[in-house]
């Protein structure tokens, strides 16, 4: 059977545009992503393949592709995985680009990663692109602030944001060891640049450190100096990156109180990547792992509104029908970049892969590799880790 043809699939992007589509220009004949063939051609490819793929599938990832996935989970857990299936020739991650980078890095130099579309980018992460952050910290050595801070960088960064932190004294971190990782640094110096991610930076220091909000201040990357005074700069104990996730962020305290007043009785469970208004109203706020866990550990019959991604709250109402679960806004909250990452994108990596062709492959070069691992083993070091995002 003739796996692929001649045409190329171009599902946002046209033409042959390396910006609306980058990596999708091999050939391969799909179907629609609605052809139920399209379950049986993966299904296919992936048994000839055997032990030599290994699928991660993150948690925001859509169903018809998590049922292909060998393990699912957080970034970092996920990265963790394949750096434990050394055996694994190819790794395809379903996730996005940041995602697929650390699992490059945490891999060996003889496992190709594998991202099935090369567009299914991270918009937090593109917030934080390494020359502004470059400029950034000569602005807060300008004001002599650089050497008495640490630069942190949120998981959801590009390999060479880690790799400036790495470069820097700094470190990774993830919203589950956000505290941890930010009392390591406060040993280190006096203040924190934290990347890329404000809200993360802004309730870890302030709701589980004890900072003021008036301890942190936002650089904007598109202000002069960052939109700051030397002595804002001077005075501050937190230098929030302004970043944000472009789901998380999306939640607002009236859809908390909203909520509250439809289902009495509700707990309001959020992600640390939303707004601190949100996560004030909140009853219960953690990492994509701490809400599964949580949803996995109620009482049936409790009711519970979630504020991440609609795929993870779709999935866990589908799987716990004893509880009553529903998502926090009434707008639809997919993550537009993760959702790239389809059927159609998987039978094309996979198929490739059976006809010996690696496609869009993710690749750090060794120097931000190196410096990479620096910043993530600084975490990695931190006693009772148990990072997860
Ligand atoms: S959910 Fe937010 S942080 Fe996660 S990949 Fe999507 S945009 Fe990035």
């Amino acid at each position: 059977m003739a796996i692929t043809s001649p045409l190329p699939l171009f599902v946002l992007g046209s033409g042959t545009d390396p910006d609306t589509e980058r990596g999708v220009e091999c050939p391969g004949e799909l179907p629609p992503a609605s052809d139920p063939g399209l379950v049986e051609r993966a299904r296919r490819a992936k048994e000839k393949l055997g032990d030599r793929v290994f699928i991660l599938g993150h948690h925001y990832q859509r169903d018809e592709v998590i049922q292909f996935a060998d393990v699912t989970g957080d970034s970092f857990k996920l990265a963790r995985d394949a750096a434990a299936r050394p055996g694994a020739e190819y790794i395809v991650f379903c996730g996005v680009h940041f995602m697929a980078e650390s699992a490059d890095i945490l891999t060996g130099p003889d496992q190709r990663v594998i991202l099935p579309d090369l567009a299914a980018g991270c918009s937090m992460a593109d917030m934080a692109r390494l020359a502004q952050v470059e400029d950034a910290w000569d602005v807060l050595a300008d004001a002599g602030v650089a050497e008495k801070t640490v630069p942190v960088t949120y998981m959801n960064s590009s390999a060479d944001i880690k790799a400036f932190c790495g470069r820097n004294g700094g470190v990774v971190c993830t919203s589950s060891n956000a505290k941890r990782v930010l009392e390591w640094a406060y040993q280190q110096g006096e203040k924190v640049f934290f990347l890329p991610d404000q809200h993360l930076g802004r309730n870890t220091a302030v709701l589980q450190l004890g900072y003021e909000l008036d301890d942190c201040v936002v650089y904007d990357p598109r202000q002069p100096n960052g939109g700051l005074t030397r002595q804002q700069l001077r005075d501050a104990k937190v230098i929030l990156w302004r970043g944000h996730c472009s789901v998380h962020g999306r939640f607002t305290p009236e859809a908390v109180d909203e909520a509250r007043a439809r289902i009495p009785g509700v707990q309001v469970l959020v992600h640390p990547e939303c707004q601190h208004e949100v996560v004030l109203k909140a009853d219960l706020i953690g990492s994509t792992e701490f809400i599964i866990q949580t949803i996995e550990a109620a009482e049936p019959g409790t009711k519970w509104v979630i504020g991440t991604e609609l795929n993870l709250v779709q999935r866990l109402a589908k799987n716990h029908p004893e509880l009553e679960i529903s998502f926090l806004e009434r707008i639809v909250c997919y993550c537009a970049t993760m959702n790239r990452i389809d059927l159609p994108h998987l039978v094309q990596s996979l198929e490739n892969l059976v006809e010996g062709r690696v496609v869009n492959q993710i690749e750090v070069d060794p120097d931000t590799e190196r410096s990479a691992k620096q910043a993530l083993q600084r975490m990695l070091d931190l006693p009772g880790d148990s990072a997860r995002d």
